[in-house]
């Protein structure tokens, strides 16, 4: 999201955004958005800094790292940051930060759940699903 900074008024302003997860390169091997993110943004200038408080949502799809299943968390999330512009600036390019914040999102090592059983390093059967395989 790139914002202009003359558009921003005394009384601030809110601008509302579909992101491209590809364009804001959020997809990696583990985890990624399969669908566009929705960010709002509401800035506000003092002087020559402008204050953005972001809220940014999606569908972070994930494979577990035990049982390779996907599974899908809900992302909404908050933050907010400052820009100081530099003398002449017209826009600020909210883009990286917002990457940022979504990245401390993925985890290490994502699990379908806490207690996940994973497959079985005999036959590869999944844990979770059959009560006993036939290994052993
Ligand atoms: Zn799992
Ligand atoms: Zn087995």
């Amino acid at each position: 999201m790139k914002v202009q900074v003359d558009r921003i008024r005394p009384e601030g302003l809110t601008v509302q955004e579909q992101a491209d997860p590809q364009k804001l390169d959020l997809n990696t091997d583990i985890a990624g958005f399969k669908s566009p993110l929705q960010v709002e943004a509401r800035l506000q200038r003092v002087n020559d800094v402008v204050n953005a408080s972001l809220t940014v949502r999606g569908r972070l799809s994930m494979k577990c790292c035990r049982c390779l299943s996907e599974f899908i968390v809900e992302v909404d999330k908050d933050f907010s940051v400052d820009y100081p512009l530099e003398k002449g600036a017209r826009t600020i390019d909210l883009d990286p930060d917002i990457r940022d914040y979504i990245m401390l999102e993925y985890p290490l090592k994502p699990l379908c759940k806490e207690s996940c059983k994973g497959l079985c390093p005999g036959c590869g059967a999944d844990l979770n699903t059959v009560a006993k395989c036939n290994c052993d």
